[in-house]
């Protein structure tokens, strides 16, 4: 069995099958997330006697193979991964000057086919396990050599966005424990507040971030109006606007009002960026604390859309601004590698 993913309990019961004591899963703990060990020989604080049981019995520390590396001019860095089973997901490094976001996966393609969305036009596989959600930022580690977890900052690998391919909301459990054990003070140990997931709107769900995770949040909104959204996202019909903002709502109620939600909204040329719609926008998101992330479409073969013109898209900034709103315009990273926001589509499925 791989134990990346592995909760405590859940290496506290493998320990205790194997008659030993289950306070070792402390120092397990240490070996696998703080330590980023790849083979229980290397676990010195553990006796020989346990490090032979654990491999004895094909437990392994396994990562995903590195099927390809791609590094673009900006040195955003883009994997593509492999899973024992053959599914291959993709995850993106990011850099900034003296930090980092990892963009991690949680679904094989997404189920949900937005309109705009490279991801959302392959055909949907799987569900990754908690496991496979972990490996990848792991994996990202192992690539720049951070290990063991750096105590202080400045970190290469500082922040996770899931942001990848699927709709975390989708895979909720995998999703939740994966981002409990990369946010574990004495194991990967990223702070909460450097951990974002992004959403298409599953409604019903994003209370439960708030409850179980207390990590930030970002809505694909996309569109001010459900005429708009519905033909670009259809999850939109199962959980149309009124209902997204209700659950955002309720999520503010549990996160506070501090912590601010994003609104990612993507820039599509004559679908959704006319001043009415930047107008729109805001009445939609009245009484909630918010940003806005305005995300130049980035194109790609076979799809109808095409990005505003900036002319627009600075527009529609300003008027968000003009009215106290954070809305920036995302600087689009790793282009020329397909790495930047919804690109990503796994090299098998091409
Ligand atoms: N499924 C989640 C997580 C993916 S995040 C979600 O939809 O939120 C990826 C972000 O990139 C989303 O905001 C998505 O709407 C956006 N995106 C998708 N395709 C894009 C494209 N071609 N250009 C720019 N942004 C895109
Ligand atoms: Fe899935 Fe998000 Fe892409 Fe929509 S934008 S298809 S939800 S990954």
């Amino acid at each position: 069995m791989n134990l990346i993913g592995l909760n405590r309990d859940a290496l506290t019961s493998i320990l205790t099958g194997m008659d030993e004591k289950p306070f070792r899963v402390k120092q397990l703990w240490h070996w696998i997330y703080f330590q980023g060990a790849t083979d229980f020989g290397a676990m010195t604080t553990l006796s020989k006697t346990l490090r032979a049981k654990l491999s004895d019995a094909g437990h392994t520390l396994k990562r995903p193979v590195v099927v390809r590396e791609q590094n673009a001019a900006d040195r955003t860095r883009k994997w593509l991964l492999r899973f024992d089973d053959g599914t291959e997901i993709e995850t993106v490094y990011i850099p900034e000057d003296d930090r980092g976001a990892v963009c991690v996966s949680t679904q094989a393609g997404c189920p949900n086919a937005c309109a705009f969305c490279r991801t959302g036009s392959m055909k949907f596989r799987r569900n990754l396990t908690a496991g496979e959600i972990v490996a990848q930022f792991m994996a990202a580690r192992d690539s720049y050599g951070e290990w063991p977890s750096p105590s202080l900052e400045p970190r290469y690998l500082s922040n996770v966005v899931v942001m990848g391919m699927g709709e975390p909301l989708l895979n909720y459990e995998a999703t939740r424990d994966a981002l409990k054990i990369i946010t574990d003070p004495e194991g990967i140990a990223l702070s909460k507040r450097r951990v974002t997931l992004s959403t298409s709107g599953v409604a019903p769900v994003i209370p439960r971030v708030a409850e179980d995770l207390d990590v930030k949040l970002a809505v694909s909104l996309h569109a001010p109006t459900d005429e708009v959204r519905d033909k670009i996202m259809p999850i939109n019909r199962k959980y149309p606007l009124k209902e997204l903002m209700a659950a955002c709502r309720k999520f503010q109620d549990i996160a506070g009002t501090r912590n601010y939600i994003t609104m990612e909204y993507v820039m599509l040329d004559g679908v959704n960026d006319s001043e009415a719609d930047a107008r729109e926008l805001m009445r939609l998101v009245k009484g909630l604390a918010v940003k806005f992330n305005l995300i130049p479409f980035n194109e790609w073969t076979g799809c109808p859309f095409k990005c505003s013109p900036t002319g627009r898209i600075v527009k529609f900034s300003k008027i968000l601004e003009n009215a106290h709103y954070a809305a920036p315009v995302r600087v689009s990273r790793g282009q020329e590698i397909m790495a930047a926001c919804g690109q990503l589509k796994a090299a098998a499925d091409n």
